[in-house]
């Protein structure tokens, strides 16, 4: 559990928005805010409210949670016209199987978020300083301290267009010596942020591809939605819950719940129909019916709502 209580207060560190002052709710309720909180209630029955177990996230950590209508208020960070595409950006050297869950993150993203995602190629991991490296010896793993890509490799390549900068890597990371590995790490102020698929499906570890894609998608989302000031979820098992361990990953959707989608919705101007339509194009193409027609069935109950 020590472990589990570092990680976390690791992910807290790395995951917490910029606690901002909120703005009058009233001066920024207009029509669009009232149509989503009608269009929001009709997608409840497809979520389910949050279940907290030994060891989960909520278990060791309080948070107050965000409905939809305290984002309206909080000014968040939200894409501009000169800051709106999401590079995606892998480093080191990667299986077709990675390569492909890569791929398919870019296109996810694009349906999810309705912002511009490009995919860049991959780059070498470079030259990593002594002091921000380490090797494992009874797992024979090198592992990369997360400084190295947030403070050296990073800032350095972030476009000027860009609304988030989220580099995934097949290197184990680690954020401080007393730590066994980390997830990834976000510095939210330079927009970029550093995610290692090695715990998602380590070597020699059976994993299945579905399974290693939907953990790929589900940290790229969420992180995505923390770039634009969203608060983690406590109302629903959603995917901007936050998680402290793989199996809590598992177990969360690959959508966000009524409140987070409204925010989405609200934040990129994005109309629930179409992108409830859009996710599930993306499921029917990968052949995951039961992924498409839940997000048909929600386009349907959306689509009734004025
Ligand atoms: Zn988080
Ligand atoms: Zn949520």
């Amino acid at each position: 559990m020590k472990f589990a209580a570092l990680l976390m207060a690791l992910l807290i560190a790395g995951c917490n928005a910029d606690d901002r002052p909120a703005a009058n709710a009233e001066s920024t309720k207009d029509e669009r805010i009232e149509t989503l909180e009608r269009k929001k209630r009709s997608v409840e029955k497809f979520f389910s409210p949050m279940t907290v177990k030994d060891g989960d996230w909520l278990d060791t950590q309080k948070e107050a949670g965000e409905t939809f209508e305290e984002y309206v208020a909080s000014d968040p960070t939200l894409p501009t016209a000169e800051r709106r595409t999401i590079y995606i950006q892998p480093i080191g050297t990667f299986t077709q199987d990675q390569q492909r869950a890569i791929s398919l993150t870019a296109d996810y993203m694009r349906a999810f978020y309705n912002l511009p995602v490009k995919l860049n190629a991959a780059k070498p991991l470079g030259n990593v300083p002594k002091d921000k490296q380490r090797r494992i010896e009874y797992r024979n793993n090198l592992q990369v301290k997360t400084q190295y890509f947030l403070d050296d490799v990073l800032p350095k390549m972030l476009p000027k267009d860009a609304a988030a900068l989220i580099a995934f890597t097949n290197y184990d990371l680690y954020p401080g010596d007393t730590w066994s590995f980390v997830f990834g790490q976000a510095t939210f102020s330079e927009r970029v942020s550093v995610w290692s698929l090695y715990q998602f499906s380590r070597p020699g570890q059976k994993t299945d591809f579905n399974q290693f894609l939907d953990r790929t998608l589900k940290v790229a989302m969420h992180e995505t939605g923390h770039m634009f000031s969203m608060k983690h979820c406590t109302k629903y098992e959603c995917l901007m819950s936050g998680t402290n361990h793989l199996a809590e990953t598992d177990r969360r959707p690959l959508d966000n719940c009524p409140e987070c989608m409204a925010k989405l919705a609200w934040a990129m101007k994005y109309d629930p129909v179409e992108r409830y339509q859009k996710l599930s194009a993306f499921w029917t193409k990968n052949g995951r019916q039961d992924q498409a027609r839940l997000m048909t069935n929600k386009a349907t109950a959306v689509s009734g709502v004025k």
